[in-house]
């Protein structure tokens, strides 16, 4: 090339910086695929929607390997299988391409059909640090009509927080004697720190008086409810990246490096069990969330 036919450097310096952002924004979508933030079908969806999106000009290859529990041996047989040429990018794929992938997507990912006939008790649950105390908090001042549940605590109350109200504080020979006498519809240790459990006794009554009941609880706590009451409607809070998750979980700066680790563990794990939920919503905007959660649970 002379000098004549060459790109000015400011273009050139422009589209390197260019194709980092867009390499950047690949890698974040992998990741959240990786992490199950979103699903692959949810990728595939956005590269269809967007033939400008990273999602679009992220190539097939990349795209399998990131998926949970694909290895590159495993990636290359199953492009073989589907007849997808590996250097195919995902916006770039043939209509019978992509029914072959979604096919074969919903088989090896298989996305939990929305169950019918689910019960007025609604449990919200999802990763640490998600928000769903914020969402859960937006829906008391908000939605009148239904009865936020309020829990049975060994920790000691914060600022601000009132008896009654965000929770009942008790001690443990309380705790103790709430579960022997069967008080509690489910209860837990959270964090390897404090006991938290659900009275039963107010459930009970609004579901009877017709009322939705929403309890804002964490996964353990979550799976007892599905085990005493399986009609319950189990709704799951995700973040809307992985990124925006670490966000919220290490942006405190208030723990350590260690205790950072153990948490987006914890989120990790957590994040693998939403299949075990009749519903996801996405916690992007706490208003628009919160509303989306009261709508189900009408
Ligand atoms: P916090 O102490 O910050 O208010 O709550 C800590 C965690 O305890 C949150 O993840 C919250 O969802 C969970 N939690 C609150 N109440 C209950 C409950 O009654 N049962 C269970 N299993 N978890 C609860």
């Amino acid at each position: 090339m002379t000098d004549k036919q060459r790109p000015p450097e400011v273009d050139r310096v422009a589209a390197s910086r260019r194709a980092v952002a867009a390499r950047r924004e690949r890698a974040a979508l992998k990741h959240d695929v990786g992490m199950r933030v979103i699903t692959p079908q949810e990728l595939l969806r956005r590269a269809q929607e967007n033939p400008d999106s990273p999602a679009a000009a992220m190539r097939i290859t990349e795209y399998l390997t990131a998926l949970p529990a694909i290895g590159e041996s495993k990636r290359d047989r199953i492009l073989a299988d589907l007849g997808i040429s590996p250097v195919k990018r995902l916006g770039g794929l043939g209509a019978r391409q992509r029914a072959v992938l979604a096919e074969w997507l919903d088989e090896r990912f298989p996305q939990p059909a929305a169950r019918s006939g689910r019960s007025r008790l609604v449990v919200l649950a999802g990763p640490t640090a998600v928000g769903k105390g914020t969402v859960a908090a937006h829906i008391r001042a908000h939605h009148p009509e239904i009865l936020l549940s309020v829990s049975a605590t060994t920790r000691a109350p914060r600022p601000g927080e009132v008896e009654g109200e965000h929770y009942y504080f008790v001690d443990d020979t309380e705790f103790d004697r709430l579960i022997a006498s069967g008080e509690l519809l489910e209860h837990a240790t959270v964090h390897n720190k404090f006991r938290y459990g659900t009275p039963k006794a107010p459930i009970d009554r609004a579901l009877a008086e017709g009322r939705t009941v929403l309890l804002e609880i964490d996964l353990q706590g979550a799976r007892q409810v599905r085990a005493a009451a399986p009609d319950a409607t189990l709704v799951f809070l995700l973040p809307p990246s992985w990124d925006e998750l670490v966000q919220r979980l290490v942006g405190r700066g208030t723990e350590d490096a260690e205790e950072r680790a153990r948490r987006l563990r914890t989120a990790k794990h957590e994040l693998a069990s939403q299949s075990e939920f009749d519903y996801r919503v996405v916690n992007d905007e706490v208003a628009r969330a919160a509303a989306e959660v009261a709508a189900l649970a009408r």
